[in-house]
């Protein structure tokens, strides 16, 4: 029996080995996938709900109504599409040059710097498959991926034969984990887990270069200096070193000058990578996209057939500065990620909110569009957290547009 094959868009990892079995239209049972992807895969539901001012309404009523708030803005603020298709980040990006809105995602208080370092070539790259076939050494640096990502370590960094590493982790592979705390993943590096303290990362970056220049580094951990001694000599002699970067490690640098240093301070001895832990599953494809068309990867606004760029163009600073007067926000709550302090003022403007999930903000929201969950019902295609792109189809379908259909009615209704 020919067997068909999913991909689970719960993850940056876009997991294409997915089995489901359904039957009208509901997922009943998920192979393959972790506790995450099988939660995701079974989230499916068959009517579609529209609301405006929090009654239900009809598609075209509600489409009609977000369409003339974001008329009638001066400077629309367009922001989530992390879970959103390529098909539907490409529709947003349009929708904001037309409607002369501010365009951000997640990334601007994530992982967006590291994407636009690799995109600039700062960083050497490889893909997960290559981990997987040839990986000797993983550091995984404020990054639990056991929670976040739970197939990575079995489908790519640690347990998996590859190509080039059939002997696996047993003999041929190195886990190495640098955190503030003993997570699930610090427990399966066993010795190679160092503790440091919250912000304490820059220090361990200097005192790794400076082991990797074979000087006994001062440090003010309390474990003896002499392991990252023993830990530069591990990285020194990786075939194929990759670090897997994660918020903890991105949240405690000010910039990334300090891995940059790192980086070229070990492909100077040896042969290293760097993948960004990417949670959504198209974070990093919106990230590309806009970075073809603008040169930036967030924080935009567009006006006039220019786009400008900085920090005051970011979700965070133009909540805080009220520069915005109305939002749209696709597949994405920033009352339930954003402090309170910042998220709250999206109260005070007409909000659009598009989304398969009801979340704090589409129960606050002026309108909202409940749309099918992307990779379960709708198809599409999107870029991994390596870059590789990668399509998917629907595994059941629902009478809930998608956010690509959505959005191409609401360029029409403008
Ligand atoms: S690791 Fe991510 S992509 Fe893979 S099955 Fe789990 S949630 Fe889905």
């Amino acid at each position: 029996m020919e067997k068909n094959y999913y991909v689970c868009t719960g993850c940056g990892m876009l997991c294409d080995d997915i089995e489901v079995e359904s039957e009208k239209n509901i997922v009943n049972k998920v192979y393959t996938a972790c506790r995450i992807g099988v939660a995701h895969m079974k989230d499916g539901k068959e009517s579609a709900v529209f609301r405006v001012d929090n009654k239900p309404v009809d598609e075209a009523t509600a489409i009609k109504e977000a369409a003339a708030i974001l008329k009638n803005a001066k400077n629309p603020l367009i922001f989530g599409l992390g879970t959103c298709s390529d098909e539907t980040q490409k529709l947003a990006i349009e929708l904001a040059r037309k409607t002369s809105a501010t365009l951000d995602d997640t990334s601007s208080y994530c992982l967006g710097k590291v994407i636009e370092a690799l995109l600039n070539n700062k960083f050497k790259a490889c893909t997960l498959d290559d981990v997987r076939n040839k990986a000797d050494v993983s550091i995984f640096w404020g990054a639990d991926p056991s929670d976040s990502h739970p197939r990575h370590l079995s489908k790519h960094s640690y347990f998996p034969r590859g190509t080039e590493k059939q002997r696996g982790w047993e003999e041929e592979r190195t886990a190495i984990a640098i955190d503030v705390r003993k997570s699930h993943t610090a427990k399966i590096c066993g010795n190679y887990f160092f503790q440091i303290p919250p912000g304490g990362d820059k220090e361990f970056i200097d005192a790794l270069i400076a082991a990797l220049a074979g000087k006994l580094p001062k440090t003010s951990y309390n474990f003896p200096p002499k392991r990252i001694l023993e830990l530069a000599n591990i990285l020194k002699g990786a075939k194929f070193g990759v670090i897997f970067v994660g918020l903890g490690l991105i949240y405690s640098l000010e910039d990334l000058e300090p891995l940059i240093r790192l980086m070229n301070a070990l492909n100077e001895k040896s042969n290293f990578h760097l993948i960004p832990m990417v949670g959504n599953y198209n974070m990093r494809g919106f990230n590309e996209k806009l970075f073809e068309e603008t040169g930036y990867v967030n924080s935009v606004k567009f006006e006039n057939g220019t786009v400008k760029h900085g920090p005051e163009y970011s979700i965070v600073e133009s909540l805080k500065a009220k520069t915005v007067d109305a939002a749209l926000i696709i597949g994405s709550d920033p009352l339930s990620s954003l402090p309170r302090s910042i998220s709250k003022n999206l109260l005070e403007i007409p909000t659009v909110v598009i989304d398969p999930c009801e979340t704090l903000i589409s129960k606050k929201a002026k309108v909202y569009i409940n749309t099918a969950i992307s990779g379960v019902e709708s198809g599409g295609s999107a870029t991994r957290m390596d870059g590789v792109k990668v399509e998917f189809k629907p595994a059941v379908e629902t009478k809930r547009p998608s956010d690509e259909a959505v959005l191409k009615k609401l360029m029409e209704a403008l």
